[in-house]
């Protein structure tokens, strides 16, 4: 579904961000990248989902395919026409919006009523904290109500790819308990997901497949529960000694 060859990605023609990555998201599955502070996992995702260049980065050489078509440069819109929608880092809702404002923001690509009543009423189902609390401000919501309201915005444009940067990040570990199973219901309902995670227990336990960056090149890939079994990642991302 998503293939990445050989890219590398620069800020300000200096910081090389990404160097030579090359990695996949098959059809149906969770894909998983780790790697620490500064790894260039951010920047991996700028770059699929077109919001590279706001951040004054590019793409200096390689290819990204999404389905088949070359994305090449585009801008973040077509990559949510073609069913790419990230949830950032941050969570990044509307505060003084309500619940269901924010869930409809995040419908407004799409012109038919219906398929947005029913991506509504998926979401509702899926989390059913956030229709108790359809009418109040995004602002009032817990971190991981806040993490859930992101996570269903982005699923209003229907995607076919769900883009997550970091869901676990300041949640308590019983709330990323829960996010990881929310993940791995998206993905049964049919959507691809790509999360990038610094947790990694949460991340390998829910993916199919993980890459692993450090200093943005890709220092081990495969298998995601055979990568937890691995020396390096108990030692450096699971915190075995
Ligand atoms: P984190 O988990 O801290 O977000 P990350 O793995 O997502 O880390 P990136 O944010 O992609 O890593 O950063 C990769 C490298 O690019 C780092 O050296 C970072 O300082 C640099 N970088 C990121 N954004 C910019 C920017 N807008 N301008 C210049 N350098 C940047």
């Amino acid at each position: 579904m998503l293939s990445i060859d050989a890219l590398h990605v620069t800020y300000g023609g200096a910081v090389q961000a990404v160097r030579g990555v090359s990695m996949e998201v098959p059809d149906g599955k969770v894909v998983a990248v780790l790697g620490s502070n500064g790894a260039g996992k951010t920047t991996l995702l700028r770059t699929i989902s077109g919001t590279l260049r706001l951040h004054r980065g590019r793409v200096e050489s390689g290819s990204i395919r999404f389905g088949g078509t070359d994305l090449g440069s585009r801008d973040p819109a077509q990559a949510v026409r073609m069913g790419m929608v990230q949830v950032p880092e941050g969570r990044r809702i509307f505060g003084r919006l309500t619940v269901e404002e924010n869930l409809r923001a995040g419908g407004m690509g799409n012109a038919d009523k219906s398929a947005k009543a029913r991506a509504q009423d998926r979401v509702y189902e899926m989390f059913p904290v956030l229709k108790e609390r359809r009418s109040q401000r995004g602002a009032l919501l817990s971190g991981g109500e806040q993490q859930m309201l992101a996570i269903g915005r982005a699923l209003m444009a229907s995607p076919k790819l769900l883009l997550l940067d970091e869901p676990s990040l300041g949640l308590a570990p019983r709330v990323i308990g829960q996010i990881g199973e929310v993940i791995a219901e998206i993905n049964r309902q049919g959507t691809s997901v790509l999360l990038v995670e610094q947790n990694a227990t949460m991340a390998l336990g829910v993916a199919d497949l993980a890459y692993v960056l450090d200093v943005g090149e890709v220092s081990l890939s495969g298998n995601a529960r055979e990568l937890a079994q691995t020396d390096e990642v108990q030692r450096l991302y699971l915190g075995h000694a």
